[in-house]
């Protein structure tokens, strides 16, 4: 674990989704495994269940921001936020080290593998762990 590197891409590199959000996988497909299937009214066909996992706070800024507005969060500590170009290491060119972390934390988040049909998904500023299947598939099961 490197967790104390500066470079935000080596310092979650090999994070684990405990690192990450305090919760490991198999946690998350027990707990997703005690909750009943529901219809998913935006993808008929199919039915999903999920549980709750933790808001914004759980990133590195614990901030909530638009890419394009990030006023909110604190300039490079290295280039004062005036370098646009990614030659700054510690920001990347977003002109925020907590940009950047969040890009990073975000981006090894996404990378972490999932069991099939279990995925991520972050809604409205919570994330949440979701499973789907096929509502045919329900019906067989149920029989
Ligand atoms: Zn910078």
């Amino acid at each position: 674990m490197t967790k104390n590197s500066k470079d935000p891409i080596d310092r979650y590199a090999k994070s684990s989704l405990q690192d990450l959000i305090g919760v490991g996988i198999r946690d998350i497909v027990a707990t997703l495994r005690r909750e009943t299937f529901e219809p998913d009214y935006d993808n008929p066909g199919q039915e999903i269940r999920r549980i709750y996992l933790g808001d914004y706070l759980l990133t590195p800024s614990g901030k909530v921001y638009m890419p394009w507005a990030t006023s909110n969060l604190e300039a490079c500590p290295r280039c004062k936020g005036k370098d646009k170009t990614p030659t700054c290491r510690r920001c990347n060119g977003y002109g925020s080290a907590e940009a950047w972390d969040d890009e990073c934390w975000n981006d090894r988040l996404e990378q972490i593998p999932l069991p099939p049909n279990v995925f991520l998904a972050w809604e409205d500023g919570d994330l949440f762990a979701i499973e789907v299947r096929d509502a045919e598939e329900a019906v067989t099961t149920a029989e």
